[in-house]
C-alpha cells in the first residue's frame, strides 16, 4: 500500500518508504533528500513541528503576514518571521520575501501581532450553543434567550432583581436602565437598543436598595465596569462583596450617538416614535416601522459612539453567559457559556422549560470568530483611517 508524509523541511509528498528519514521525539519524519534530510537534523525541531501541525490546516502565506501587518504598519520589527525561515529577510526596514513562499503560515504564526488562537478572539468558552425562549410572551431581538434566562433566574428566586435597559417612555428609543423586579419588567426590557446606557447606575440603585442576587445586562464595556468594582481595592469593592451578580454579557460591535441615529432617521423620514424595531446584521441596519428601510452601517459610522471605535472584545469575555445574534439562524441567539455557572444555569433552564438549546453548527461559530476578529484589529484600522498618526 502506498503511504505518504509530508517532507517538513519542502513541504512535498514523500512516500514513507523513502530512505531518508529522521526520528524525533518518537516520530519518525520522512524525506524527499539528503539535503532536507540535513536541514531538518539541523534545524531548531519546535519549527518543524508547527510546520507539521499547520499541514492540514489552512494554507496561509506570507501575503497574509504582509497584508494584515506589515503593510498597515503595525509590525514591531522584531523579526520573528526573518528568524523562522529562509525566505524571508529585512528589505528597506520592512520583512519581504527573497524566494518562493510555500505557504507554510509558519511565519504568521510567529508573529506577535498576529491572532492565532480562538480563545484570543472571544476570551474562554466552556460550551456554545444556539438558542431561542420557549416562553411564548417574550419578544426578543433574536431568540429572547437574554430574557427567558432572567425570568428562569427571577422566578426560580436565583436573582432577586435583574438590571435591564428598556426604551423611555419620554423619548422614543432613548435607553432607560431599570431595576426590574417584576415578570412584566423582565418582558418589556426585551430588544436591542444601539445607544449607550448606563446600567451601572441601577446596579448601584438595586445594591441600595438591598438586592443581594442581581441578573446584570449589558455589553462588555459595561461587564467589565462590574467586573473592575467587583475587584478593585479602591472604593466601591464592600458593596460588592455583599452581592452575587449573573454577568449576562451580550456581543457588540457598536453603539450609536442618540441624537445621530434620531437625525439619521429623521432625514429619512421616519419618526422614531413610529419604529417598531432596529437589527444590525451584515453591515446593514434594518428598521422597521409602518415599512421595512435597509441602510448600509457605513451611513452610520459618523454617529458610531468614540468609545465603540477602540473597542476590542466584541463577545463580553468577562461574562457568565454572553448572547449575540452572529452565528445562529434567525430567530435564535448564539450562547457562550463561559464560567461553570452559566453552564449550570443555562442547562437548568432548558431543563424547566425557559429555554430551547440546539447545538451551535461550526460554520456559526466559524462566523462569530470572523466577527470576533474583526473587533480585535480594529484598532489597526485606525491607522489605516488616518485618525491616528502612528508612525
Ligand atoms: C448596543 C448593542 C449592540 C449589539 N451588537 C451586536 C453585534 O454587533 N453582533 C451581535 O451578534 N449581537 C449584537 N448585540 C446583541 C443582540 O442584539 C442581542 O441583544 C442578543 O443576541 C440577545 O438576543 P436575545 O433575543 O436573546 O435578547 P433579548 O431577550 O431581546 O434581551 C435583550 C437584552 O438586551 C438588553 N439591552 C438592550 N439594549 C441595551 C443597551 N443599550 N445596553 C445594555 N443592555 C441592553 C435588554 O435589557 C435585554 O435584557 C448587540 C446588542 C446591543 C444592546
Ligand atoms: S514561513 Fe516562509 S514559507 Fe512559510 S508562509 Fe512564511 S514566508 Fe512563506
Ligand atoms: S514577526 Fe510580525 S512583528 Fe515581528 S518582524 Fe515579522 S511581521 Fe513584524
Ligand atoms: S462597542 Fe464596546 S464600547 Fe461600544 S458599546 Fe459596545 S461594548 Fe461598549
Amino acid at each position: 500500500m502506498y503511504t505518504a508524509d509530508i517532507d517538513p523541511i519542502c513541504k512535498m509528498h514523500v512516500d514513507e518508504k523513502t530512505q531518508f528519514k529522521s526520528i524525533y521525539k518518537n516520530k519518525e519524519y520522512f524525506f524527499c533528500s539528503e539535503t532536507c534530510k540535513k536541514k531538518f537534523d539541523e534545524l531548531d525541531k519546535n519549527v518543524i513541528r508547527v510546520r507539521r501541525s499547520l499541514k492540514d490546516k489552512e494554507r496561509i502565506s506570507f501575503g497574509r503576514l504582509k497584508r494584515e501587518i506589515i503593510d498597515p504598519g503595525i509590525c514591531t520589527l522584531c523579526g520573528a518571521c526573518v528568524a523562522s525561515c529562509e525566505v524571508l529577510s529585512v528589505i528597506n526596514r520592512k520583512p519581504a520575501l527573497n524566494g518562493q513562499c510555500t505557504a507554510c503560515g509558519v511565519c504568521y504564526n510567529q508573529c506577535p501581532r498576529t491572532i492565532t488562537t480562538e480563545s484570543s478572539l472571544i476570551g474562554s468558552v466552556q460550551d456554545v450553543f444556539s438558542a431561542k425562549s420557549a416562553i411564548p410572551e417574550v419578544k426578543g431581538q433574536n431568540g429572547g434567550a437574554v430574557t427567558s434566562m432572567l425570568l428562569y433566574a427571577f422566578e426560580e428566586g436565583l436573582i432577586d432583581s435583574a438590571v435591564v435597559t428598556v426604551k423611555s417612555a419620554e423619548e422614543p428609543w432613548r435607553p432607560m436602565p431599570i431595576v426590574a423586579q417584576t415578570r412584566e419588567d423582565i418582558l418589556r426590557s426585551a430588544g436591542s437598543i444601539y445607544v449607550h446606557s448606563l446600567t451601572m447606575e441601577a446596579l448601584m440603585t438595586a445594591i441600595k436598595r438591598g438586592s443581594r442576587s442581581i441578573g446584570f445586562v449589558g455589553p462588555s464595556c459595561n461587564i467589565d465596569a462590574v467586573h473592575k468594582m467587583q475587584n478593585s481595592p479602591y472604593g466601591l469593592l464592600h458593596m460588592f462583596m455583599r452581592v452575587n451578580i449573573l454577568k449576562i454579557g451580550l456581543f457588540c460591535m457598536d453603539t450609536f450617538n442618540y441624537e445621530g441615529l434620531k437625525n439619521f432617521l429623521e432625514e429619512k423620514e421616519i419618526q422614531l416614535s413610529t419604529v417598531l424595531e432596529m437589527k444590525i446584521r451584515k453591515g446593514k441596519i434594518i428598521v422597521r416601522a409602518e415599512s421595512e428601510h435597509i441602510f448600509p452601517l457605513s451611513d452610520l459610522d459618523v454617529y458610531r459612539n468614540g468609545s465603540c471605535t477602540v473597542c476590542t472584545d466584541l463577545t463580553a469575555e468577562k461574562s457568565d453567559l454572553s448572547f449575540g445574534g452572529v452565528g445562529s439562524k434567525e430567530g435564535y441567539t448564539t450562547v457562550l457559556a463561559r464560567t461553570g455557572l452559566g453552564l449550570e444555569l443555562f442547562h437548568d433552564a432548558e431543563d424547566r422549560g425557559y429555554i430551547k438549546i440546539e447545538p451551535l453548527g461550526g460554520k456559526g461559530l466559524d462566523n462569530v470568530l470572523h466577527e470576533g476578529k474583526a473587533k480585535k484589529v480594529q484598532m489597526y484600522m485606525i491607522k489605516k483611517r488616518g485618525a491616528l498618526h502612528i508612525k
